[in-house]
């Protein structure tokens, strides 16, 4: 069960202190208080976990600083969506609003090599007028002899050219969480130039130590890719992780699936999932069609399937795009044969803009439809 306090209820009231009372004589119950700084209000929420069964909504309601009461459902408690669920389905972050009604593209480096690479990708994104990026620092490699990023060494300029082309935020893998501190760290040495969204891989989807140190920290958003090799309800479990351990600026990232079925994408494209997750919970959803692609081919039209399958995640609604480019790709040293070319960037922000109006017109038709439904019942 969870108690949404009114707004701006103070911590150090009566009637705050009445509830809290009330809460800890509970027995087999325990609270969770949640608080939730927005620009403008914090939000407070208490979680209560174990035998809720027998108290009744009217009663929590009964609280004067109780706005609303939701009952939920063993599954994904906190990003969960229930029934009467009217908590946020968005959050801001350095002034960039990750919602699930609206859609950010970062466009990146998939490892950071050299300082001019980095900034020949930020200097074309931000004539592009886009604010967001990824840059890969730590590279979780299958092959140990393979490059592994220049982890915390490249932090620094990273950073600075991210604040002198105006990017807000920068998608960043952590593999293990000394690397959130090396990141504050980088960021605190150069005056926070930017922000970094924590990117947990595929291959650390159910790290648990490390979501649950990932969760502790909430000033970095987190976006969890699935496992490549698990079902989804595993991984949106793993994503319920972040948010129990206070950590609710989730975004989940869609990015294929590992079976030969998929063959010869590097990947089984599991995009049919945006909807999916929208459904049962209330995070953002991020597709990676270069990570589930992985290569550059075209069908005969000319289109590549990079850009088909992210047409495809689009116009289901989803909310984030991760893509990999590089300026000399013949030349990077992780993922080069996938990444798009610079010349290329605005050709596939025009081409995401064709499907994201084409599922806007889709919602206003479906509004439409259940509207004159209504009219007519
Ligand atoms: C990446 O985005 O660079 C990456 C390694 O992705 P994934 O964890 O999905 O393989
Ligand atoms: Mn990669």
């Amino acid at each position: 069960m969870i108690l949404i306090l009114k707004e701006d209820t103070d911590n150090s009231s009566d009637e705050y202190r009445q509830l809290l009372d009330f809460l800890s004589n509970l027995k087999n119950v325990e609270s969770r208080v949640h608080h939730e700084r927005g620009t403008e209000k914090i939000l407070t929420e208490i979680y209560l976990v174990g035998d809720t069964s027998s108290l009744q909504v009217e009663d929590m309601e009964s609280f004067t600083c109780v706005d609303r009461v939701v009952r939920v459902s063993e599954e994904y408690r906190v990003l969960g969506r229930h029934h009467d669920d009217k908590r946020p389905t968005h959050f801001d972050y350095n002034g960039v609003r990750f919602g699930q009604d609206n859609l950010n593209v970062f466009a990146g480096l998939c490892a950071v090599d050299t300082p001019g690479h980095v900034e020949i990708m930020l200097r074309a994104l931000h004539e592009h007028g886009q604010v967001c990026t990824r840059m890969g620092a730590y590279k979780p490699r299958t092959n140990p002899y393979s490059f592994q990023g220049h982890g915390k060494q490249c932090l620094p300029y990273v950073f600075e050219l991210a604040g002198k082309y105006g990017i807000k935020v920068i998608a960043i893998e952590v593999t293990h969480d000394t690397h959130i501190l090396e990141i504050r760290q980088a960021l605190e040495q150069t005056g926070w130039p930017t922000g970094v969204m924590l990117q947990i891989g595929t291959r650390n989807t159910q790290n648990f130590e490390l979501l649950k140190a990932t969760g502790r920290q909430v000033d970095f958003p987190v976006l969890l890719k699935r496992g490549f090799g698990i079902t989804l309800e595993e991984s949106l479990n793993a994503a319920e992780y972040l948010a129990s351990e206070g950590n609710r600026h989730v975004v989940f990232g869609l990015r294929g699936m590992k079976t030969n079925m998929g063959d010869p994408h590097r990947n089984f494209i599991d995009f049919a999932h945006v909807p999916v997750v929208h459904r049962l919970t209330r995070m953002p959803v991020c597709i990676d069609p270069s990570h589930s692609v992985g290569s550059r081919e075209a069908t005969p039209d000319g289109i590549m399937d990079i850009f088909h399958v992210t047409a495809q995640g689009v116009i289901a609604g989803a909310n984030m795009v991760l893509v990999d480019f590089h300026p000399v790709p013949s030349k990077a040293l992780v993922d080069g044969p996938q990444a798009l070319h610079m010349d290329e960037l605005g050709y596939f922000l025009e081409d995401i803009q064709i499907a994201r109006h084409a599922y806007e017109q889709r919602v206003t038709l479906v509004q439409a439809h259940l509207a004159a439904k209504t009219r007519m019942a």
